[in-house]
């Protein structure tokens, strides 16, 4: 059943499973979260929890409730175990936040259909700072973009793990199709050259940042 039922994660008590509904950059509705609330006293699910990726897992689902409770949300399933990009997160930016220098919320956006799903060597999260305080965690991601009064800064090979890493700055003073390119040009530069399932942090510490910034196109 595992790998049957869309986006459905085994739990350790080996009974139950956590699904992980797509939700761009965090950006919720009153509909999501009626629907959500609507699903999970249906169907008794014991546990909803935020996820550091700006996501909803719905917890505790018994196996034959899974597609069920997919059909009932008409939402797609978020990445969770694929080797691809998870998710895109952001922070507020100059849609609310008085500090905003870019639009973080619609570069988020754009980024996830972009490059959501996308194939890759090993999961890769993207996280988006509408300015230099970083409340987007930009330098811990596997990509980070900071937004500052002249443009976009790009960041590759971050990561918050266990063994964590500060990402390095690709680019800076970026427009947002050119920050779209330079990130484009690491994604195909990590794909043709890190190992299966080595993730970007480690790949960068193997093999450096210099020959992935010679392959970008600023
Ligand atoms: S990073 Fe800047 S723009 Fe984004 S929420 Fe934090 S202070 Fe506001």
């Amino acid at each position: 059943m595992e790998e049957k039922a869309k986006g459905a994660i085994l739990q350790r008590d080996k009974e139950t499973y956590a699904i992980v509904p797509r939700i761009p950059v965090g950006l919720v509705t009153p509909e999501i979260f009626k629907k959500i609330a609507d699903v999970v006293n249906k169907y008794d699910i014991p546990i909803m929890k935020i996820t550091s990726g700006q996501r909803l897992a719905l917890v505790g689902i018994k196996e034959d409730d899974v597609n069920q409770v997919w059909n009932d949300l008409e939402m797609d399933a978020g990445k969770a175990k694929e080797l691809c990009v998870h998710y895109v997160q952001a922070c507020p930016g100059t849609a609310v936040c008085k500090f905003g220098k870019q639009d973080s919320l619609g570069m988020g956006i754009e980024l996830e259909k972009l490059f959501y799903g996308k194939d890759l060597p090993a999961k890769v999260k993207i996280g988006i700072s509408g300015c230099p305080f970083c409340c987007g965690e930009s330098y811990v991601r596997d990509i980070g973009l900071i937004g500052k009064k002249k443009g976009w800064t790009v960041i590759f090979g971050g990561n918050s793990a266990g063994r964590p890493r500060i990402g390095d700055v690709i680019a800076k003073n970026l427009t947002k199709d050119k920050a779209f390119q330079v990130i484009k040009d690491c994604l195909q530069y990590y794909t043709e050259n890190a190992k299966k399932k080595e993730r970007t942090a480690r790949f960068i510490a193997r093999t450096g940042i210099e020959s992935l910034k010679e392959c970008v196109t600023v």
